[in-house]
């Protein structure tokens, strides 16, 4: 799969949701450790309530679809990983303002407007123990598979790999900024809940374009 249509994106979605909500346990027992313990509840209610928005609908474009998505996690997650998820899916929609399709072109650039907008809320940079550790990683793989002209699947996997090289590499880190940098010492050796989230995501996607 080289390109997607809006009806293969939202069956995308689709699985993306499934694989939040079974992994919903690993969430909830990492950020007890090393957070307030409800990052994995939150994501399992945001990703619920966006599967039931997806299942059956028709949308218009590629465009629509991501906005209402990004729209219905805000709504319903709540927390700071709420608005952010949601950031990561509408902060890059210019990119796909008239596509019909989502190739590697403008998947590269629709994410990266997106990630450049979590940061800019969220204000952390890497290094601080946050999503942000997976999601540069995996900015860096989407810029170099539009500039090697990757075919889509060849560079969903190497974004997969890097947010998971990323995610890895938050083990070692203490948390610096969020509700988990109370927990100090006892952030180090576990990943950071927010970034395993992003890795999920990116997996899900990475398994529906092999199919
Ligand atoms: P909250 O921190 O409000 O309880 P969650 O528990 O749902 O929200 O999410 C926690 C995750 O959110 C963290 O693991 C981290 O990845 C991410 N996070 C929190 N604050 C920030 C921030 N300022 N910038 C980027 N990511 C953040
Ligand atoms: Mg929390």
């Amino acid at each position: 799969m080289d390109r997607l249509t809006v009806e293969q994106i939202r069956q995308m979605l689709m699985k993306v949701t499934q694989i939040i909500i079974d992994n919903e346990p690993y969430l909830t027992e990492i950020d007890t450790v090393i957070g307030d313990g409800d990052h994995g509840t939150g994501m399992k209610r945001g990703f619920t309530a966006l599967g039931e928005m997806l299942e059956g609908e028709k949308f218009s474009s590629i465009w629509e679809l991501m906005r209402r998505a990004g729209m219905e996690l805000v709504k319903t997650m709540g927390g700071a990983s709420g608005v952010l998820f949601s950031t990561l899916l509408i902060g890059g929609l210019d990119s796909v303002k008239d596509a019909e399709y989502m190739d590697v072109y403008n998947m590269a650039d629709y994410f990266c407007g997106g990630i450049e907008a979590v940061m800019r809320r969220g204000g952390a940079s890497p290094g601080q123990k946050t999503m942000v550790d997976a999601l540069v990683p995996a900015a860096v793989a989407f810029r170099a598979a539009k500039a090697e002209g990757k075919t889509l699947s060849e560079g969903m996997s190497q974004v997969y790999e890097a947010a998971c090289k990323g995610v890895e590499a938050t083990r070692a880190m203490q948390s610096r900024i969020g509700r988990s940098k109370n927990f100090r010492e006892k952030t180090v050796g576990l990943p950071d809940p927010g970034a395993v989230s992003v890795s999920l995501v990116f997996g899900a996607m990475n398994d529906f374009i092999h199919g």
